[in-house]
C-alpha cells in the first residue's frame, strides 16, 4: 500500500500555506471589509470562491464522486504541473510516460527540471505494464497515461493499467481528456479501490468549455488536499466557476454532441476511406482521427492554403506521415472531404 506522505516532497509537505482572506472566514457575513477589494458592486470586485465550492457541487454530481475527491484546475495542464511541484524534486526525481502521447507532460516536466522517460507503444499503440515498470526506478514519482490517447485515439488496455496501479509505488497520472466519448471505460469507479489513482478529466472538449479553462484531477482526497495546498489561491475566476456551473447542468445538450460527433465521425472514415492517398485510418475513440497518408506535409500545407487546419503529427514517433483530424460540424467535416478528393 502507497503513503502518499512519503511521496511528497519535504518542502511541499512543510508548506504552510497561504491563506487568503476570504478562506479565513467561514459563515454569513453582511459586511466584507477583509480582502481591500473595492466595495462599488462591479460585478467583479469580489475575490472568487478560492475553492470553487458551487462549481465543485456539480462536478461531483456529474462524476458521482465526493466534492473533496475533485481539484479544479485553470485546465487540466494546471493539474499536472501541479503534480511536479507536489510531487518530483528537481534534478533528482523523473517520471515516466508512453510515447507517443499528450506533448505538455514533456514541457511540465522541463520547465520543473525532472527527468522524462519515454516507453515507446507498440504497433497497435498499446502498453505493457511491466515495460513502463522496468523504465522506472526509486525516483519515479508519476507514471502519465492518456486513454483515449493523444494523438493516436484509442483507448489503452485496462488490464494493464490496472496491472500497473497494483504494481508501481508511486502515482499512475490517467489522463482522460476524451472519457466522455467513450464513458463507458473511464477509471473513475475504480478510484476507490486504488490510492495512487490520479485521473485528468477536463470541460474543455466534449463539453464545450475550453474558453473557460477548466480542468480537474480527480483522486483520494489525500492527494487533492496537497494539490489545493500548492495552487494560487484564486485560479479559477469567478466567471470562469459560474458558467461553468450553470453550462454543467445541460448534460442532454453534452450527450448530444457526442451522439453527432461520434456519427459524423463514422461518416468521414467512409468518405476518407475512399481516398487513394490515404493510407490508414487508425481506430478512434475520441473527437479526432489519426490518419496516414503518402505526403502529410503537402496536403497539410495544401489543406492551409485552402483555410482548412489541420494538426501535422509526422513528427512525432511511430507517427510518419499522419496528419489528426478533428471532427468538426456536418458542413466542416463534408468541406474537408471535397478539398481532399481535389488532391486526387
Ligand atoms: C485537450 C487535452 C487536455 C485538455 O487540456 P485543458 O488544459 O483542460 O484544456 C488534456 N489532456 C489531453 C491529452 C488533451 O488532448
Amino acid at each position: 500500500m502507497i503513503d502518499i506522505n512519503k511521496l511528497v516532497r519535504k518542502n511541499i509537505k512543510n508548506l504552510k500555506p497561504y491563506s487568503s482572506a476570504r478562506s479565513e472566514f467561514s459563515g454569513e457575513a453582511m459586511v466584507f471589509l477583509d480582502a481591500n477589494e473595492n466595495p462599488n458592486d462591479t460585478l467583479f470586485n469580489r475575490y472568487p470562491d478560492s475553492m470553487q465550492y458551487e462549481l465543485k457541487k456539480r462536478l461531483a454530481e456529474t462524476k458521482e464522486v465526493e466534492v473533496n475527491q475533485i481539484f479544479v484546475g485553470n485546465g487540466s495542464d494546471e493539474a499536472v504541473d501541479l503534480l511536479f511541484r507536489v510531487f518530483c524534486e528537481p534534478n533528482v526525481d523523473n517520471v515516466v510516460q508512453i510515447e507517443p502521447t499528450y506533448g505538455m507532460y514533456e514541457v511540465v516536466a522541463n520547465i520543473n527540471a525532472v527527468e522524462l522517460r519515454k516507453v515507446e507503444l507498440n504497433e497497435q499503440f498499446d502498453f505493457c505494464a511491466d515495460d513502463l515498470l522496468a523504465a522506472s526506478d526509486e525516483n519515479t514519482k508519476l507514471i502519465f497515461l492518456c486513454s483515449p490517447n493523444n494523438p493516436t485515439g484509442n483507448l489503452l488496455n485496462r488490464n494493464e493499467i490496472i496491472k500497473l496501479l497494483n504494481g508501481f509505488n508511486g502515482l499512475v497520472v490517467l489522463d482522460e481528456a476524451y472519457i466522455d466519448f467513450c464513458p463507458q471505460a473511464s477509471f473513475l469507479s475504480e478510484l476507490k479501490d486504488y490510492p495512487n489513482l490520479v485521473i485528468l478529466q477536463t470541460l474543455s472538449k466534449a463539453w464545450g468549455m475550453a474558453a473557460l479553462r477548466i480542468g480537474m484531477a480527480l483522486a483520494k482526497p489525500d492527494i487533492i488536499a496537497l494539490l489545493n495546498k500548492v495552487k494560487y489561491p484564486y485560479n479559477i475566476s469567478s466567471i470562469s466557476q459560474q458558467k461553468a456551473s450553470w453550462l454543467l447542468q445541460r448534460e442532454e445538450q453534452k450527450e448530444q454532441w457526442v451522439t453527432t460527433i461520434l456519427q459524423e465521425r463514422s461518416r468521414l472514415i467512409d468518405l476518407l476511406k475512399s481516398l487513394p492517398f490515404v493510407q490508414k485510418i487508425y481506430p478512434s475513440e475520441a473527437n479526432f482521427l489519426l490518419l496516414k497518408v503518402h505526403d502529410a506535409n503537402g496536403i497539410y500545407r495544401y489543406l492551409i492554403d485552402e483555410g482548412v487546419v489541420v494538426r501535422n503529427r509526422s513528427n512525432v514517433q511511430l507517427c510518419s506521415n499522419c496528419l489528426r483530424l478533428t471532427i468538426g460540424l456536418h458542413e466542416e467535416n463534408t468541406m474537408l472531404y471535397e478539398k481532399l478528393k481535389q488532391l486526387i
